[in-house]
């Protein structure tokens, strides 16, 4: 047995997980993770075999049907693919994870992959050592194998059967990095919590993590390495450290911890559905933000009183270019109003770019782009492509008949932009039929406020507004030059910067002197440590991930609103904001 270890990174998402690691292979997140039930364990076993036979036959047929001419290294290396596809430590073991397991094919080919992968790694024959490429590309041919046999008119993958962990292992995952959109497809609460050698505490992956309430470390730069498959594994998501092979003793701490968390969760959930109201009066609204229409029920369940950011990128992702139409996002919008009932929805269009790439591992109009975070993102990338603009804006004009609909602008800079998303929607209006699509409907419109731009020339665009949203995240990252996925300067990404904290008391002042509602829906909101601060600087409106509400909101009913008005002026004007905010007891 190894030494216990630990790897440490940035905590990203709270909270104690405890299980056994699951490497997925950088190229490999795609690949689908679901349990097989145990009827179904011979099936998938011979649905892996069947894959594995028919690469043989290909590989045969190959090698047999080479040309004389051909250059013999090549039915050499036909032989070793041949020779892997028939190796035991590799189809044998695979079969073990499903019969052990319970893993789907796919996921089973993709472990074992991962493992003997390792074991080339440390190989110190540098010949030996390349055959890891052979095996990744057998194990490629075998996956395509599978998918040609899923979409053979035998009716589809097996339907996704989320695990029932009495008797089992829970499972955490590792990898070098995940996209966002590919943590999204594990909601099935498959994994309990994971740790990834890139990113910072705003990139979208964390995001996405803390919205789903699973514990996460992220910038262990090494643990992908480190970290072995079936390893037990503590993830710390408080102290942003994962605990490798712990000792008996760690491992009790820690599990008294988790059911700790679970009873302070409990008696937090009392709170749900009591208005946010400081002691002095001031009432607060609480706004979710979601990334799927199926999120708005957590939402509902966190108590939110609406969702004051739909991430609608997370639509338009991994489909391989072919984006939502109209119609399948008029049908998303739809089901979150409806989910809602009666509560207002949020939509902002698409923030494709940075580190939510249209496809997975970027796509090809982004892939020489050096600084993709000040490239073709958000609503530069939506002017430039105005038949998908068009598309959309007409989606969420047409949901509105379901519920109270708000259109919001993210990354906007230049008054221009929010110039031509109005001729937009006037040109869309002007279309607009009655018979066919209903009264055209009240949509109020907003911008985000993230860039110091925006923030600095807000009194120009305040007239054509009806709301404002601050997305501290980018605020940050684009005040500071800042990348906030890039774990080696998340030292640098401050939030407490004094020029970060005057644009947001500037847009905030500005907004409400103009008589337009003003919100922040980046993570600063539902981070405990500026909950006072902000409602010192007259902010009456937060949209965080749902489950952050309750604990946000405790913290509101606690606060005299007047009191931390004279405190944050206070803050503002020291020269370590975060320090005085410290000694005046803010957070
Ligand atoms: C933000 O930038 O604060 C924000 C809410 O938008 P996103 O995190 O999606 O960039
Ligand atoms: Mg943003």
């Amino acid at each position: 047995m190894r030494v216990s270890f630990q790897v440490f990174g940035i905590a990203v998402s709270q909270g104690v997980a405890i299980g056994r690691a699951v490497l997925v292979g950088a190229g490999r997140v795609d690949v689908a993770h679901y349990f097989v039930e145990p009827s179904q364990v011979p099936s998938e076993v011979g649905r892996c075999q069947a894959a594995c036979a028919r690469v043989a036959d290909e590989l045969v047929t190959l090698r047999d049907e080479l040309p004389l001419d051909a250059p013999p290294e090549l039915a050499a290396l036909l032989d070793v693919h041949l020779m892997l596809v028939h190796d035991e430590a590799f189809v044998g073991a695979a079969t073990q994870w499903i019969q052990d397991r319970r893993y789907n094919a796919e996921w089973a080919l993709a472990a074992q992959m991962e493992a003997l992968g390792r074991q080339f790694d440390d190989m110190e024959d540098e010949y030996l050592r390349e055959r890891k490429s052979d095996l990744e590309q057998v194990v490629e041919r075998i996956l395509t194998a599978l998918a040609r046999e899923a979409q053979g008119g035998d009716g589809g993958l097996p339907s996704i059967v989320p695990r029932d962990f009495a008797g089992d292992d829970p499972l955490l995952l590792v990898a070098a990095d995940i996209a966002p959109a590919d943590l999204i497809g594990f909601r099935q609460g498959v994994f309990k919590g994971f740790i990834t050698d890139v990113g910072g505490r705003t990139s979208h992956t964390a995001i996405v993590a803390r919205s789903m309430n699973i514990p996460a470390v992220v910038g262990s730069r090494e643990g992908s390495r480190l970290i072995r498959q079936d390893d037990w594994v503590i993830i710390d998501g408080d102290a942003g450290v994962a605990i490798v092979d712990p000792s008996p003793i760690v491992l009790a701490e820690y599990r008294f911890r988790q059911r700790q968390a679970e009873l302070e969760r409990e008696r937090l959930s009392l709170w749900r559905h009591r208005p946010a109201v400081t002691l002095d009066g001031q009432a607060v609204e609480m706004l979710a933000n979601i990334e799927l229409p199926s999120d708005a029920d957590a939402a509902m369940a966190g108590g939110a009183e609406g969702v004051g950011l739909f991430r609608t990128e997370f639509l338009f992702m991994n489909r391989g270019g072919n984006l939502p139409s109209e119609e399948e996002q008029y049908r998303a919008y739809r089901d979150a109003l409806t989910k809602l009932q009666g509560r207002p929805l949020t939509i902002r269009t698409v923030d494709i770019g940075a580190d939510k790439p249209l496809e997975r591992g970027g796509d090809a109009r982004h892939d020489h782009i050096l600084n993709p975070a000040l490239g073709l993102r958000a609503i530069r990338w939506s002017l430039s492509e105005p038949l998908m603009l068009r598309q959309q804006l007409r989606a969420i004009h047409r949901a509105a008949v379901h519920g109270p609909v708000k259109l919001l602008i993210p990354m906007v800079a230049h008054a221009a932009e929010l110039t031509a998303v109005r001729a937009a929607i006037e040109g869309i209006r002007a279309q607009w039929s009655v018979a066919q699509d209903g009264p055209w409907p009240k949509v109020d419109l907003g911008i985000m406020v993230e860039i110091p731009a925006a923030a600095l020339v807000l009194d120009r665009m305040l007239p054509f507004v009806d709301f404002v949203s601050i997305g501290t995240n980018d605020l940050i990252q684009y005040t500071l030059a800042i990348d906030r996925a890039d774990e080696s300067v998340a030292h640098l990404y401050d939030p407490w910067h004094p020029a970060v904290l005057q644009l947001i008391a500037q847009v905030i002042g500005q907004a409400q002197a103009a008589g337009k509602s003003v919100c922040v829906c980046g993570e600063m909101a539902g981070d405990l440590a500026f909950t006072d601060l902000l409602l010192g600087l007259g902010l009456r409106c937060f949209s965080m991930n749902p489950p952050q509400i309750t604990l946000v909101k405790q913290r509101i009913l606690r606060a005299d609103a007047a009191k931390l008005a004279v405190a944050a002026r206070d803050v503002l004007a020291h020269p370590s904001p975060q320090e005085r905010a410290r000694e005046l007891r803010l957070h």
